[in-house]
């Protein structure tokens, strides 16, 4: 570690980055805030700050009960209901802690001094693992969600484009037989799910190699707490990821990584930019590292 200043990181001060399909707004350092905003998928990944880019979007994925995860969530909710917007947003949470959320909600409101008759949960979706789900209001994607290993339950999340594809057999047919089948109500369609991008949450590295479909993933959003060579036993008895571990992950993978684009988060508050950067730039192989993007 150096002496540089360490109370640099904001989590109000937005980080914007690019990828070919869409644009990420937000922030994510470790136990400050991490929130992430898709405005273009109508979508975010955590609430742990809600700045008011936030507010107009409809979808929410929460990946765990962690504060700094989480603890906007309901002013997300509020904001919204302030400023008018009548559309109740989608929060998608796991169904592991649905009853929970709705307690803590309530508590919040009784907190608040709202009467118990005038308390109103929003819109929780609870969330299984392995289930894809059309977005409430962006009926061409989908998420699914997937579980990895943190200190509590966490769920990583990959956002889908969906869309219907003519069945092969049918790609020769004109329009007048299209037409004729599905008059006859025959099933001419399938459905296709492909890959946008897949936020892992919080995870100790073992959980990139056990969910295989996240390579498949254009752009591949994974944790990096730890990144100092003496840190790796603290990185795996606190859930987290560190950079050795991961780039241990990549040579292991590197011929299934389909991914155009990896973005590290999350990283502790306690180094700098600078440390994070030149730890980066040290120890990441080659063969990855025009794929890497930091979160800073
Ligand atoms: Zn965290
Ligand atoms: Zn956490």
């Amino acid at each position: 570690m150096t002496t540089e200043n360490k109370h640099i990181h904001n989590a109000l001060k937005q980080v914007h980055l690019n990828t070919r399909k869409f644009s990420l707004s937000g922030f994510s350092i470790s136990g400050l805030a991490s929130y992430h905003l898709l405005p273009e998928l109508n979508f975010a990944v955590d609430m742990g700050e809600c700045p008011l880019s936030a507010i107009p979007l409809d979808h929410v994925f929460l990946t765990h009960a962690h504060g700094d995860h989480s603890r906007c969530l309901m002013r997300h909710h509020s904001l919204r209901k302030m400023m008018g917007i009548e559309k109740n947003a989608a929060y998608y949470l796991s169904e592991n802690i649905y009853e929970k959320a709705c307690n803590w909600i309530r508590a919040e409101a009784a907190f608040e001094g709202v009467p118990e008759y005038r308390i109103q949960i929003p819109n929780l979706i609870p969330v299984k693992t392995g289930e894809k789900i059309i977005l409430q209001y962006r009926k061409d994607l989908a998420i699914e969600a997937f579980e990895v290993s943190h200190s509590i339950h966490t769920l990583g999340c990959t956002v889908f484009q969906f869309k219907k594809k003519l069945l092969e057999k049918y790609l020769s047919c004109s329009t007048e037989e299209i037409i004729a089948l599905r008059q006859k109500h025959i099933e001419i369609t399938k459905e296709v799910y492909e890959p946008i991008v897949t936020f892992m949450g919080d995870c100790k590295s073992e959980s990139l190699l056990e969910n295989p479909s996240i390579w498949k993933s254009p752009v591949l959003v994974t944790e990096c707490t730890f990144v100092d060579d003496n840190e790796e036993e603290m990185a795996r008895k606190k859930g987290h990821s560190h950079l050795n571990q991961i780039i241990e992950t990549f040579e292991k993978k590197r011929n299934e990584i389909e991914c155009e684009q990896i973005i590290l988060n999350h990283f502790s508050m306690k180094y700098s930019a600078k440390h994070i950067l030149d730890a980066l730039d040290k120890k990441l192989p080659e063969f990855i590292k025009d794929k890497i993007t930091v979160m800073l």
